[in-house]
């Protein structure tokens, strides 16, 4: 039976899982880091936490003996994406990127694009403005060397401990966000500017068509670089790829 494992954490990652869990004759497994407290429930099974880098993930491969590595991933999260990439060539897995697009600047929107948290948090500049930060929990740091900022922190979990920050308040939430409830978020806390990542799709868009909407700036981080690999955008042509991958498999003997 041919095994599978897909490295998560996304919508499409849970998409996919639960595409090929209604396949019989597949064994799956989705990967996930571990970071949030309680994810949604998959139709698969799950395992959890690191693999201890590509040379980790090398002999997971082996040791689980698997046919085929999807990473489906967050556009930011770069170091799994790397050591996937890697792990594959090292061992010659088949292997596919599921990368959702990037959203594009429409007419309207007042984007600024940075490179990392650290750049969106000096392009805030000197003066105090009401931010509304979208980002993980772990990667808040930066906001420490600007406390002149009124902040809005939206997580999936807690902050904790919360920042030691004059003007701070906080909102935990899972996606879906809707433009409306986001217009209505951004609105109550006279938000003006927004700090977000490039994420795609649109489970988190609300915040950018209510951003435009209330005609207010919007800090976009940029993507990092991906590795050169086989890439799917959304979870139909992922399937697409993985039927010729499984054919493949197949007539190896897999
Ligand atoms: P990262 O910086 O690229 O990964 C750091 C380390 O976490 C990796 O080296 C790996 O540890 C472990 N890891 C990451 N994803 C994993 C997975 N699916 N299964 C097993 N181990 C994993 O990643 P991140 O930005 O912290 O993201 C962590 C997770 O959150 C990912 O699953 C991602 O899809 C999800 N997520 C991220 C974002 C984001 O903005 N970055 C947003 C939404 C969801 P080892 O080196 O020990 O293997």
């Amino acid at each position: 039976m041919p095994r599978i494992l897909i490295l998560g954490g996304t919508t499409e990652a849970r998409g996919l899982a639960e595409r090929l869990a209604a396949r019989p004759g597949l064994d799956i497994t989705l990967s996930l880091a571990g970071r949030t407290i309680a994810p949604v429930a998959l139709p698969v099974p799950v395992r959890s936490g690191g693999f201890g880098g590509a040379a980790g993930l090398v002999a997971y491969l082996g040791r689980e003996q698997i046919d085929v590595l999807i990473d489906a991933t967050h556009p930011y999260a770069k170091v799994m994406s790397a050591n996937a990439a890697d792990a594959a060539r090292q061992t010659g897995v088949p292997f596919l990127a599921l990368r959702r697009p990037p959203w594009t600047r429409m007419h309207g929107d007042r984007w600024t694009e940075v490179d990392d948290v650290a750049g969106a948090v000096a392009a805030l500049g000197p003066s105090s403005r009401r931010v509304f930060v979208a980002l993980g929990r772990n990667e808040l740091a930066p906001v420490l060397e600007a406390p002149q900022h009124h902040y809005l922190i939206r997580s999936v979990d807690p902050v904790e401990p919360p920042l030691p920050l004059p003007r701070v308040a906080y909102v935990t939430g899972r996606g879906p966000f809707s433009e409306a409830d986001d217009h209505a978020l951004l609105a109550l806390h006279r938000i003006e500017v927004v700090i977000a990542k490039n994420s795609g799709g649109t489970a988190t868009y609300g915040k950018i068509a209510a951003a435009r909407a209330l005609g207010l700036d919007v800090i976009m981080l940029r993507r990092p670089a991906v590795p050169a690999a086989a890439a799917a955008e959304t979870v139909e042509d992922a399937m697409a790829w993985l039927d010729q991958a499984l054919t493949l498999a197949a007539a190896r003997g897999v």
